[in-house]
C-alpha cells in the first residue's frame, strides 16, 4: 500500500479514519500556531541566553512539562528549539488511539463507541509489544469485545535501528511471527471464525547520505524568529516567512540543493496536504529517499543516526506499506486509508453474524 506522505503522526491518523491529512487535520507533530502555542510563556525568558534553555537539561524538562503538566501527549518531544517553541503547537495534544482523539473528525474509536461494539486497544502509551501481546491473548479469553486493535511499535524502532542486517530482521520477524499466531490462536478457540489483519503504516528505506541542510539555511544569516521559522525534521524542512527577502532567499536556496526539492502546490494537493493556512509549512522541502538531514544541536537530535529512515515520498518503494490477512480484503488494498475501511467492515460482518 502507498502510505501518506510524512511521518506516522500523519499515516495513522489517516489509517484510523480513512481520510488523508487535510481533512483529518493531522501531519506533522509541530505547526505553526502563536496564539494556542502550549509554550507561549516561554517568551518570557526570552532575554535570557540561548544557551540556557537550549541544551540537553532544557530540552529533557521542556519534554517533560509537555508531556505531564500540557498533556502534550507522551509522544512530545522538543525537537524544536525550546526559544521557538512559543509559536507552535503539537498536533497530538490527545490520545489518538481513544474515542475523539483526532481533531477534525471521528476515528474507528469514535465508531465503534457509536455502534456499542465491544473493543479493546493497546499501545505503547502503556505497554511494550511483548506485554500487548501477553493482555490481548488474555483478554481474547476472558472479556466479550469483538475488536482487539493491537499497535506494536518496536518494530519501527528495530528497523531503524538495524534496516540493513538481513538476518537480525529475519529474526525479529519471526517472534512477531510466532506471538501473533498464538494471539490469533487464542482468538480462533473462542470463534472459529475470527480473523486476524496485520498492517503497517510505512516502510523503511536505508539511509546513505546526510544533508547539512540547517548550515545552508543559517549560511544566509537571516534571523529566527524575526525573518522565518525553521523546523527541520528527519527528512524534511518546513518554513514559515515574515518578509519577502527571507522568503525570496531560503527559496532560492532550497532550489539549488540536489539533495530533495521544493513541493510544489499541486503535489501537496494530490497528497492530501492541502492546508490552506500552511500551518505545516509555506515552503516544504522534501529530501530524496535514503537522503536524512544532518544531526546539529537545532534539530535536538544529537546522537541518533538510524540506519534507516522512514518520511520519503510516498512513490518511493521502500517506503511502502504492508497489509496483511487470512481473509481477502473486500476493497482493494492500495493505500493506507483502506485500512480503516477493513477494519471496521471486518468488524460489522462479525456483529451481523452475532446478531443472526
Ligand atoms: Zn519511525
Amino acid at each position: 500500500m502507498q502510505t501518506v506522505l510524512g511521518f506516522s503522526s500523519g499515516a495513522i491518523p489517516t489509517i484510523l479514519t480513512g481520510l488523508m491529512p487535510e481533512r483529518h487535520g493531522h501531519w506533522n507533530l509541530f505547526y505553526y500556531d502563536p496564539r494556542h502555542a502550549p509554550f507561549w510563556w516561554l517568551k518570557a525568558f526570552n532575554w535570557l541566553p540561548k544557551s540556557v534553555l537550549d541544551n540537553r537539561y532544557g530540552r529533557k524538562i521542556i519534554k517533560e512539562l509537555g508531556r505531564r503538566a500540557f498533556s502534550l501527549g507522551p509522544t512530545f518531544d522538543c525537537a524544536v528549539s525550546p526559544h521557538l517553541l512559543p509559536y507552535f503547537n503539537f498536533s497530538e495534544r490527545r490520545d489518538i488511539y481513544a474515542p475523539k482523539g483526532i481533531g477534525n473528525t471521528p476515528s474507528l474509536f469514535d465508531e465503534l463507541e457509536r455502534e456499542g461494539r465491544g473493543y479493546r486497544v493497546y499501545t505503547y502509551h502503556q505497554w511494550s509489544d511483548a506485554e500487548i501481546m501477553r493482555r490481548a491473548g488474555r483478554d481474547i479469553v476472558k472479556t466479550n469485545a469483538t475488536l482487539f486493535f493491537l499497535y506494536l511499535c518496536e518494530m519501527d524502532a528495530f528497523l531503524h535501528m538495524h534496516c540493513k542486517e538481513p538476518d537480525a530482521i529475519g529474526a525479529k520477524l519471526n517472534w512477531y511471527d510466532e506471538q501473533l499466531r498464538e494471539v490469533f490462536h487464542i482468538a480462533r478457540e473462542r470463534d472459529p471464525e475470527a480473523s486476524l489483519m496485520v498492517c503497517s503504516d510505512h516502510g523503511m528505506t536505508p539511509v546513505t547520505k546526510h544533508a547539512d541542510l540547517v548550515g545552508e539555511v543559517t549560511k544566509l544569516g537571516l534571523r529566527m524568529p524575526q525573518d522565518y521559522l525553521a523546523v527541520y525534521d528527519s527528512t524534511m524542512a518546513r518554513f514559515w516567512f515574515f518578509n519577502e527577502t527571507a522568503r525570496q532567499r531560503v527559496h532560492e536556496i532550497m532550489q539549488s540543493l540536489d539533495c530533495g526539492r521544493v513541493l510544489t502546490k499541486a503535489e501537496l494537493q494530490e497528497f492530501g496536504l492541502n492546508f490552506p493556512d500552511d500551518r505545516y509549512g509555506e515552503l516544504i522541502f522534501l529530501l530524496n529517499a535514503g537522503w536524512m538531514v544532518a544531526e546539529s544541536d537545532f534539530n535536538g537530535r544529537g546522537g541518533w543516526s538510524p540506519e534507516g529512515m522512514h518520511g520519503y515520498h510516498p512513490s518511493d518503494s521502500y517506503s511502502d506499506a504492508i497489509f496483511l490477512s487470512d481473509e481477502k480484503p473486500t476493497q482493494p488494498m492500495r493505500s493506507i486509508a483502506d485500512v480503516y475501511y477493513s477494519i471496521r467492515d471486518a468488524g460489522r460482518e462479525e456483529k451481523e453474524k452475532v446478531a443472526l
